[in-house]
């Protein structure tokens, strides 16, 4: 008779297969829509009576899906990466503030564009974290914040509490449905499927700041209110400053 424990790794052995079959299935639904339409505008643009305005436009929408399509790519890599434990987390110790600082400048022109200030006002605060992977985090967070906004601000803060840092991105936008909090977390779970993709989205953002930070042994939170905002915040160990190694 097999025994209970032995018929228990089974069921989570199939649940896992289960789960990749379905993560298999999203990408290549992902993939393929993308392509397909690049496809059917290059198609289009070979021909020689097209109207120069037409031939712009098609030429950009060529461009977003190839955007798309490079974001998805980019994702995945990553998360390839996060599963192969050995290559986890190389924690220093830095600067938290000079890192956002870097984050926001980077994401200023997209912010702009849609007539959204971005605040950042910090102290500077050590802390003992992977580095890069902290920047994926805070660039997921604050990339989303501007994505999903459509007027008022961005607020990225960073505050020392005892032995911890306090991170946290809120945002004036359209906020979260509290049916899908806890779902948005999961891989290519969205509220609004469409308003993700045109924005380049790729629905892995979440699912991989939720990585980053296990790895970490911290956890992300959120709390939203529909057409108000959403304030995501997580937590990172405080490290003095003296710590810190110059490279
Ligand atoms: P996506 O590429 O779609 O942005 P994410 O995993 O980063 O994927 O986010 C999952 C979903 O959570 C988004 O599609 C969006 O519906 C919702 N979301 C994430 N951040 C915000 C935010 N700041 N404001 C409103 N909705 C958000």
């Amino acid at each position: 008779k097999m025994s209970d424990s032995f018929r228990e790794k089974i069921a989570e052995l199939q649940r896992l297969t289960r789960l990749q079959t379905e993560f298999i299935g999203n990408v290549s639904h992902e993939v393929r829509n993308p392509i397909f339409s690049i496809g059917g505008y290059l198609e289009a643009l070979a021909s020689p009576t097209m109207d120069p305005e037409t031939r712009k436009r098609y030429v950009e929408k060529a461009l977003q899906n190839l955007n798309r399509l490079n974001n998805l790519f980019n994702d995945l890599i990553e998360i390839a990466r996060l599963e192969y434990r050995a290559d986890l987390i190389h924690p220093s110790v830095f600067n938290l503030q000079e890192l956002l600082e870097e984050v926001v400048d980077m994401l200023y022109p997209k912010a702009e564009e849609k007539g959204l200030i971005i605040q950042a006002e910090n102290d500077p605060v050590y802390v003992r974290a992977d580095r890069e992977r902290i920047r994926q985090v805070l660039t997921n967070l604050i990339d989303n914040a501007i994505s999903y906004t459509d007027e008022g601000y961005i607020r990225c803060r960073i505050r020392r509490r005892r032995d911890k840092v306090h991170v946290e991105v809120v945002d004036t936008g359209r906020g979260i449905p509290e049916e899908h909090l806890d779902r948005i977390f999961e891989r290519f779970y969205r509220v609004d499927p469409d308003r993700s993709r045109r924005s380049g989205g790729t629905g892995l953002g979440l699912s991989i700041v939720k990585q980053i930070l296990q790895a970490h042994g911290e956890a992300i939170h959120v709390e939203s209110t529909v057409g108000r905002g959403s304030r995501f915040w997580f937590e990172l160990p405080y490290a003095e400053a003296d710590e810190a190694v110059s490279a």
